[in-house]
């Protein structure tokens, strides 16, 4: 008898699931399903992420309603748009044998009056955010009176994001011996108070430990200058040829930029956060589920409970305001049984918050360093040679084949090889040659300060329309930060100086370098930390400036040891495929990831918003050149 089956299922059910490829029940799904069959209870379920809670609930409920019965029974509510249509989907997909059932989702974006005619056409099953769903009843467009079934998934992020006046309000709505199911992957204080307020005498099933992580999830942490993070990001993406992952950061504006630098950079990335329209979200999530993304850069409210199979990576760009939030981050990868990896690129100032991290989720981080420009060669060289090796040729190259010969027949086999592999290698080689390395090392020049003032030099100057007031606004807007946040503001015609406190210099250098401002990049140089000393005290040709930090007025060459940017990372940036398919060359399997730069970089805003890096038109390296900010003084 099949695993299944012995849970108590009915026909209908196993045949889907025979269908979905599931064969044993997960432990919370084995714990959670003859439960909920046999009795009317409520429960509260804790299982990590990743566990099968879906299921859990999704296979039960669906036996517990009445296809005949045109009403609405069960109600699933869920903390963000992804997350509803990813259960809705996954209820269809157990449902499909099961005639006249009915699922519908309710989420905002899309159209009331469309999803509550859908209602209407006899819906079973509602799935929905709690936002939409208290909107809809204000509307008089749902009656969920007569419902036998509440599901709170994800109900600890969903009471995160302030749904608790919504859920409360929606429960009252439901009757007095409905059940109610929660699931959720941490236990705070919230979720027990809606167990306890709202839910009768619940039984509760605990999966693996409370709080903590999947054990087949490794977790890696390097450690990195601030001004290096992008540059880690990519040389982990380059080190990692098949690397599909999601990429964290902490607000949508970093979100936004880090996915446009990568796009330009190249790479098949796209940006998922809450400003982006709900078209525009899905069309991001087909892509990265279709693979045509490799690096999904996301919020973490965009991002949570998303299930895409084979995720290998999670790269946390920034480590999350709540350390709480990295179980989530790293439940992304490591889904259904397999193996994934957590990298955390951080600075010498949070090494404290990768103990906190270690001790919730009860598993030590290996600490590993950025690789070198020549072992991303490397692995990029053998990944190469068993592409190679391992690709399938077409019938239809035999046609092109004595012209072919013509050309290469005279090469000797070696030779050949050689050729072969340096098409595609060339490219890292000369990205690579002049790569800095990147490991932190203490006290070095550059690094950002962890203490006291820190004083910066950022190419903004009178000439781009500011005075020191306008400045500070810009630079308090841009890094939403409080009032007294930006000090010290020091405007000269072509650059200026500005004082922050050394907790924000990460934030300061992180956001600002690459933004574009009136079309041209911001480049912002730590000047030197306790810029209290030095305020106030030059000249007003800024001619102290090499006193008073550490650049030499050769900055246009931006050679100065790789921290003046030209481009936003272009330079010492990612490895930039030259077109691969123009050119006829090797491509690897990163298809998109051509490297042709868009033509007109500067229609930001729309950068990254669901786009890949598809069919850029191509690039001229030399727009660097051209970009790079001039200084009127020198
Ligand atoms: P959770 O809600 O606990 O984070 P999901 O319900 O999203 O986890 O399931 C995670 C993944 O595991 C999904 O891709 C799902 O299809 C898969 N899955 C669930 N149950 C099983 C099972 N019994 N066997 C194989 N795969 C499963
Ligand atoms: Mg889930």
């Amino acid at each position: 008898m099949n695993k299944f089956e012995q849970l108590g299922l009915n026909e209908s059910l196993l045949k889907a699931i025979g269908d979905l490829g599931f064969e044993t029940p997960s432990e919370v799904q084995e714990k959670a399903i003859p439960l909920l069959l046999q009795d009317d209870t409520d429960i509260v379920a804790l299982a990590q992420t990743g566990t099968g809670k879906t299921a859990a609930f999704g296979f039960p409920l669906i036996q517990k309603i009445d296809p005949f019965n045109k009403q609405t029974q069960v109600l699933i509510l869920s903390p963000t748009r992804e997350l509803c249509l990813q259960i809705t989907n996954e209820i269809k997909l157990y449902s499909k044998y099961i005639d006249g059932l009915y699922t519908v989702a309710v989420y905002g974006g899309a159209s009331i009056n469309d999803q509550a005619r859908d209602i209407k056409r006899g819906a079973q099953v509602i799935v929905a955010t709690p936002g939409r769903m208290q909107d809809m009843i204000n509307r008089g467009m749902v009656n969920i009176k007569n419902i036998s079934i509440c599901v709170l998934d994800e109900a600890d992020e969903m009471l995160n994001m302030g749904f608790y006046e919504d859920i409360t309000s929606i429960l009252s709505e439901t009757p007095r011996d409905k059940n109610t199911w929660l699931f959720s992957a941490t236990m705070p204080q919230e979720v027990a108070r809606i167990a306890k307020e709202f839910m009768r005498d619940p039984q509760e099933i605990t999966v693996g430990h409370k709080n903590s992580s999947s054990a087949n999830i490794s977790h890696e942490y390097y450690l990195v200058n601030a001004r290096d993070r992008y540059e880690a990001l990519k040389r982990l993406a380059d080190a990692n040829p098949d690397i599909f992952s999601v990429v964290f950061c902490r607000t949508k504006r970093d979100t936004q930029a880090v996915a446009e630098k990568l796009i330009e950079d190249g790479y098949n990335a796209a940006a998922l956060h809450g400003d982006l329209s709900q078209a525009q979200r899905d069309g991001v999530m087909k892509a990265f589920r279709g693979r045509q993304i490799q690096m999904l850069v996301a919020t973490d409210v965009a991002a949570r409970g998303i299930d895409v199979d084979n995720v290998t990576h999670v790269i946390n760009y920034q480590l999350p305001d709540e350390i709480e939030t990295y179980t989530h981050r790293s439940g992304r990868t490591g889904r259904a049984g397999k193996s994934g990896t957590s990298f955390v690129i951080i600075t010498k100032s949070e090494v404290r918050k990768i103990h906190a991290i270690e001790r919730i989720i009860k598993t030590k981080f290996e600490e590993k360093t950025i690789p070198s420009g020549m072992e991303i060669c490397e692995i990029q060289l053998l990944h190469l040679a068993n592409k190679i090796k391992d690709t399938e040729t077409d019938h239809a190259i035999d046609n092109y084949l004595p012209a072919i010969f013509d050309i290469l027949g005279d090469l000797d086999k070696e030779e050949l090889i050689k050729k072969v592999v340096s098409v595609e290698f060339n490219r890292f080689l000369n990205y690579y040659k002049k790569s800095k390395d990147l490991t932190q090392i203490p006290g070095k020049a550059g690094e950002v300060p962890t203490s006291g003032a820190v004083r910066y030099f950022v190419n903004l100057g009178a000439r781009d329309g500011f005075e020191w007031m306008e400045l500070k606004d810009f630079l308090r807007d841009t890094l939403e930060v409080g009032r007294d946040d930006v000090f010290k503001v020091d405007v000269k015609e072509g650059f200026s100086f500005f004082n922050t406190d050394a907790e924000l210099a990460d934030k300061v250098m992180t956001v600002l370098n690459g933004l574009e401002h009136n079309g041209r990049r911001i480049n912002v140089e730590i000047s030197k930390n306790d810029g209290a000393k030095n305020s106030g005290r030059r000249d007003h040709n800024g001619r102290d400036r090499k006193r008073d930090g550490g650049f030499s007025g050769k900055r246009e060459g931006g050679s100065r040891d790789g921290s003046f940017r030209r481009d936003g990372g272009n330079r010492e940036g990612g490895f930039r495929r030259e077109g691969g398919s123009r050119e006829g060359g090797f491509r690897s399997d990163r298809p998109k990831r051509d490297g042709e730069r868009r033509s007109d970089s500067r229609d930001s805003g729309r950068r990254g918003e669901g786009r890949t890096s598809e069919r850029r038109s191509s690039g001229s390296s030399f727009e660097s050149a051209k970009r790079t900010p001039r200084r009127s003084k020198d």
